[in-house]
């Protein structure tokens, strides 16, 4: 509904940019929500992706949010706005080979790991810095690295949620000032979903992935 849009934009207040989840949802309810201004978008899915990007309007910026397949790259790299869901150099390095093939610098999230929850995908603060680190990192020329993502645990102990958007942006700083201090682009944190992103927008959160409080239920 669009009441819901307007009063997630005024919360966001210019701070942080809303990144519509869209799957599962309709093109045509996708439209609607296009019809009031917002353009970024977000799916987990290639192939939903694929379907939806190809029959919408061409101006809306496609985020693909979920777990991306190395053999899925080639699809959406024609297009892709951003990809917030790097969790390895495998996948990295694919990415950069299929942007390079289209002309186009993708700019990624690096998705890191801090919910408690052990099915949810992401790098450790480690193998964030050992990515980084490894000598290939610096070669890989037409990706362009804009911040972390991460998710915090389902669960409904706020204080819970708190400390690990905290330490989302605890880890999103470090990285920052130690191998991207001189990238101004590097500035992105993409925390908060329906059920927590005040939380997340209180703790320093640059976008926020909503769905259902936007859409309605899935
Ligand atoms: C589905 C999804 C969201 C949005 O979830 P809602 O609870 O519907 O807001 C955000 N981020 C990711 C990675 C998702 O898969």
């Amino acid at each position: 509904m669009k009441e819901h849009w307007e009063k997630i934009q005024n919360e966001l207040n210019g701070n942080a940019k809303l990144i519509a989840v869209s799957k599962t949802h309709s093109t045509l309810s996708i439209l609607n929500v296009y019809g009031w201004g917002q353009r970024d978008f977000g799916e987990n899915k290639v192939q939903e992706l694929l379907e939806k990007q190809a029959a919408l309007p061409k101006d809306i910026r496609w985020h693909l949010i979920g777990h991306l397949q190395t053999n899925k790259v080639k699809h959406i790299a024609p297009f892709v706005a951003l990809i917030h869901s790097v969790d390895s150099l495998r996948l990295l390095k694919e990415i950069n080979k299929q942007a390079l093939k289209n002309n186009r610098i993708i700019p990624f999230l690096f998705q890191l790991h801090v919910a408690q929850e052990d099915t949810k995908y992401g790098l450790t603060f480690s193998a964030l810095k050992e990515l980084i680190e490894d000598p290939s990192f610096v070669e890989l020329r037409n990706v362009k690295p804009l911040g972390i993502m991460g998710m915090a645990t389902n669960t409904s102990d706020e204080l819970q949620i708190r400390s690990e958007f905290q330490e989302l942006k605890n880890c999103f700083e470090i990285v920052r000032s130690h191998y991207f201090k001189f990238n101004p682009d590097f500035k992105e944190i993409s925390m908060g979903m329906s059920s927590d992103y005040p939380i997340a927008l209180q703790e320093g959160s640059t976008m926020v992935r909503i769905g259902s409080a936007l859409f309605g239920e899935r």
